[in-house]
């Protein structure tokens, strides 16, 4: 080991015993240090281990330039200087409390802190400081540091030359967000409602639909009124993605630029037509926006036909009772749970009432009639079987997923190769109705 280097080390060692009250005699130090590389340790293990034998345990905590932060919870360590400071008083359990909350920065970028349980009134802005140990938690795609109990700030004489700047974001397609990036897209909006929500009691305009490029649709959400207008192509930096189960959806937020763009795009009906794909490819994705899948209904699962739900809750009844509200007065739906089946895969697929009314080519009401009539409350599911079972269809909707797996909520479903008045006939030839 060159003799800076070792010098160097041993400075360190001195100073975290320093720091600890610990008075040390260097050349013993140097001895000590030298007989474990002697046996082979690592200079960073040796440290460690002289450190430990004066009976100080390093934290885990990993020092980091902060521009280097990610949002991945871990402990760290980072010096820069207190670019802004401020305090609060909030009632937590009917006890107020001060809280403090700033930002720190040094020459790789800026992060908030916060801190609950901890006095930062000896801080002001300007000062340069030494944060051991906050920990990293992650708000809306950024992290910031958590001061704790187990924190412990200095203040240092280093001077910081502080950069700000917004955290990078990087380029994707809409196919390839996915939950918690930072995302710079293009697309165009192809749909936009506004809606009015209410947040920590206080009514927000916000404003939602959907958005496209050549590779999927998003739903998206912007914060704040940009102008955007269906037919819109616009680029937004730092987009920010949240998923809703296993869909991502594109945030636009209050401190984003968003540009609408005039260039060569693909038009509102080529985006709008939808994407079909391979089941193989969707079972990697944790859920889609619109896509559509081609198979054969290999599987009409329990539960397809005619129902009860509860007008409560929308559970549905057993024996006219609802888990949650005991027995009820069922409101009757129709739907169709199927496994379809497209030669790479198959994926589990929900069907609403107004859509099963298509398969069976008639509504609710007709199947309610036909139930009473027969005295039989499977009926409708048995005719599902045998107009949907071992068909050719092609399946629109939304992919979402869960701990169960992939689940197709279908927006439309058509019948491959669809005669309607063979479906009739065939139902009337094997049902009678
Ligand atoms: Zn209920």
């Amino acid at each position: 080991m060159e003799k800076e280097e070792l010098a160097l080390r041993i400075e360190k060692i001195r100073r975290a015993l320093e720091k600890e009250g610990i008075e040390t005699d260097e050349e013993a130090l140097k001895k000590d240090f030298q007989k474990y590389l002697d046996f082979d340790i690592s200079p960073d293990e040796a440290e460690l281990r002289i450190l430990r034998k004066h009976g100080i345990m390093p934290r885990d905590a990993a020092r980091k330039k902060i521009g280097e932060i990610g949002i991945e919870p871990i402990s760290v360590t980072v010096s820069g200087k207190i670019v802004s400071i401020n305090s609060a008083v909030s009632t937590v359990d009917g006890e107020e409390r001060k809280r403090y909350y700033g930002i720190i920065g040094d020459d790789t970028g800026t992060i908030p802190f916060g801190a609950w349980n901890t006095d930062l009134s000896n801080l002001s802005k300007g000062d340069s400081v030494e944060i051991e140990s906050a920990f990293v938690r992650e708000w809306n795609g950024n992290p910031q540091l958590r001061i704790t109990k187990k924190t412990r700030i200095g203040k240092t004489e280093e001077d910081f030359d502080v950069k700000f700047s917004q955290r990078a974001s990087r380029e994707a397609n809409l196919a390839d967000i996915s939950e918690r990036d930072r995302v710079s897209i293009k697309a165009r909006i192809l749909s936009i409602e506004e809606r009015e929500i209410t947040v920590r009691g206080e009514s927000k305009t916000i404003y939602s639909g959907i958005m496209a490029d050549e590779s999927a649709k998003v739903q998206f959400t912007a914060w704040k009124d940009f102008g955007l207008k269906t037919g819109d192509i616009i680029s937004a930096d730092g987009a920010y993605v949240r998923s809703w189960k296993g869909v991502p959806q594109i945030n636009l937020d209050e401190g984003m630029t968003i540009e609408k763009i005039e260039e060569d795009f693909p038009t509102m009906e080529e985006l709008d037509a939808g994407k079909t794909m391979k089941i193989e490819d969707a079972e990697n994705k944790t859920g889609m926006t619109d896509v559509i899948f081609e198979g054969t209904a290999i599987q009409i699962r329990n539960g397809s036909g005619l129902i009860f739900r509860c007008p409560n809750c929308r559970r549905v009844l057993q024996d006219g009772v609802c888990q949650v509200h005991g027995e009820v007065e069922g409101v009757p739906d129709l739907r169709i749970k199927a496994v379809i089946d497209d030669g790479t895969g198959a994926i589990n697929t929900i069907i609403g009432k107004a859509l099963t009314e298509k398969v069976l080519d008639k509504d609710i009401k007709k199947c309610l009639k036909e139930v009473r009539a027969k005295m039989d409350k499977g009926i409708i599911g048995k005719q599902i079987e045998s107009v949907l079972e071992a068909m050719p269809v092609r399946i629109r909707g939304n992919l979402v997923s869960d701990d169960n797996g992939h689940t197709l909520i279908a927006t439309d479903i058509e019948m491959v190769k669809d005669d309607p008045a063979e479906r009739a006939r065939h139902l009337i030839e094997e049902w009678g109705v």
